[in-house]
């Protein structure tokens, strides 16, 4: 009884502390300074990128509440809008170099409800897969859960690791990419693995011709991609573009939230064709 008591009373404070953290202890962060600190830290003027990487658009001057999210999409700024969250930082935000640039169709409904409720975009996508921190690539291979040497790359997006006990490494790497597809090699076992979050076709053939590896676990590849790793005979294994680039974001968020006492959460997209489970 005396237990169930402290018990209740403790969660009262905790809920009490929580609630006063809330409304006097958060501190408000300049749009523009959080932009320069995160570019900072992600190195993100030195690494060269389809996306344009930082503030994408400006919002509020003094951020409080952000969504952190995988890709801005109208569900996001939705949700963003009804929740009164000032700031969304994105992996994938919606400016792009090679984009077309006239805003029409979904980019202007989407422009035009961000800038009415003076909501700031940011996104930051290569810098948040090659962080050696908090990068999508870093955090999959610390998830295999085994004993793994990162190696070094010249200026290349895939991380490249070692494994120093390949035993039972397939089951492993099955489970914890849950069972996605995967392709077993005949003859190579795993010991070299190429790691690229999101779409990683691109640095396939390379990471095999140039740095010799005989596993590579990515997001997703296109049709003729499936004759290139089957023919190089190579293990493989998809894990879906979102899934494998949910974490970079998911830890940035984290480190904002600890560092400027800002309220900030991860905002879950359900995304059909990559049929990914909402809670996931
Ligand atoms: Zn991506």
């Amino acid at each position: 009884m005396a237990e169930g008591f402290k018990a209740t009373v403790l969660k009262t404070v905790n809920v009490i502390v929580r609630e006063f953290e809330s409304l006097y202890l958060r501190k408000y962060m300049n749009n523009l300074k959080l932009n320069q600190i995160i570019n900072k830290y992600l190195n993100s003027d030195y690494i060269k990128d389809n996306s344009v990487n930082g503030i994408q658009i400006e919002g509020k001057k003094n951020i409080k509440n952000i969504y952190t999210c995988v890709t801005i999409n109208n569900f996001v700024i939705k949700k963003a809008i009804l929740n009164k969250v000032d700031t969304l930082i994105a992996h994938h935000g919606i400016l792009w170099k090679n984009n077309f640039l006239n805003i029409i169709g979904i980019q202007k409904k989407r422009i035009h409800k961000i800038l009415l409720n003076n909501i700031n975009i940011f996104a930051w996508h290569l810098p948040l897969d090659i962080h050696p921190k908090i990068g999508n690539n870093v955090i999959i291979a610390k998830k295999l859960n085994t004993n793994i040497k990162i190696l070094p790359t010249n200026k290349f997006p895939v991380l490249l690791c070692k494994l120093n006990n390949n035993k039972n490494i397939f089951k492993k790497i099955k489970k914890q990419t849950r069972n996605f597809y995967f392709h077993q090699s005949k003859k190579k076992k795993i010991n070299k693995i190429g790691i690229c979050s999101g779409c990683g076709e691109k640095f396939l053939e390379k990471s095999i011709l140039e740095y010799n590896i005989d596993t590579y676990i990515t997001g997703e590849i296109s049709e003729n991609y499936f004759y290139i790793f089957e023919e190089y005979d190579i293990n493989i294994f998809i894990i879906k573009h979102y899934i494998s680039e949910i974490y970079g974001i998911k830890k940035l968020g984290k480190w904002i939230k600890k560092k400027f006492k800002l309220n900030v959460s991860f905002l879950n997209s359900f995304n059909e064709y990559e049929y990914i489970l909402n809670k996931k």
